[in-house]
């Protein structure tokens, strides 16, 4: 059934006027019945009530229940990539059950900043790969911190070449998990320093080299193994 993302769920959801354009696409008919989904957990069984030139409205039906979230809410911290390598990143966590992404300012960052635009854009990509995966809840995608100001709650793993320990040597669902995954030039001393002191425990993913945009989904694999 094809799913539609809505602000929140209410009785009667005008759509916006992509939703709407997508609904014309699929030639999809007034009575037609969709799944909705909030971003926020909420999903349901909605029909199709208006679809026309104006737009699209649904009107709300049983909820449906989607257990398809990790026993803990799970965090990639990454630090920024260039081009479009971030996208990538985000769709790929989205799809592996991350609840938040956070973007992480590094000493040897490909690029120092990112603008509103592309924050903006990597949300729409969160958005819509929770959509494809079909997930009830839509990961945030949080403005650029520098390391320093990366909190840990729960359990935390800073993915470090050399590393000995690995993510599958202590992860457990008791509390939440914070994966820290660096730029292609990697974390300096310094951050390695801090993060560590903060209690993220240092991992390796092997002993080849990851490109800066895959070790952040190697770190996720190991959520996938644990098939939650
Ligand atoms: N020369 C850099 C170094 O030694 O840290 C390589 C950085 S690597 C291209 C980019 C990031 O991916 C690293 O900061 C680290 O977070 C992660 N990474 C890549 N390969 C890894 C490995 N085998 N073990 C642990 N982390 C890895």
């Amino acid at each position: 059934m094809h799913r539609v993302k809505v602000p929140a769920l209410a009785r009667v959801m005008p759509l916006d006027p992509q939703e709407s354009q997508h609904l014309r696409v699929l030639r999809l008919r007034v009575g037609a019945q969709v799944q909705v989904f909030d971003g926020e957990g909420g999903e349901a069984r909605a029909t199709v009530i208006r679809l026309d030139e104006g737009g699209a409205m649904l009107e709300l039906g049983e909820r449906v229940e989607n257990d398809r979230e990790t026993p803990q809410p799970v965090t990639l911290a990454v630090a920024l990539l260039k081009g479009d390598k971030l996208s990538d990143v985000v769709r790929a966590a989205t799809e592996l059950g991350v609840a938040r992404v956070q973007l992480l300012q590094t000493r040897y960052a490909d690029v120092p900043e990112i603008g509103d635009a592309k924050l903006v854009r990597l949300r729409r990509v969160a958005a819509e790969a929770s959509k494809q995966s079909r997930r009830a809840v839509t990961p945030d995608v949080l403005a650029p911190i520098p390391v320093s100001k990366l909190v840990l709650d729960g359990q935390g793993f800073l993915a470090h070449p050399g590393s000995a320990a690995r993510v599958t040597d202590s992860l457990d669902w008791s509390a939440p998990v914070t994966f820290v995954s660096g730029p292609e030039g990697g974390f300096s001393d310094a951050e390695v320093a801090a993060l560590t002191a903060s209690g993220f425990v240092s991992v390796t993913l092997g002993p080849r080299i990851l490109r800066a945009e895959t070790a952040p989904l190697a770190l996720l694999g190991a959520v996938a193994a644990t098939g939650v």
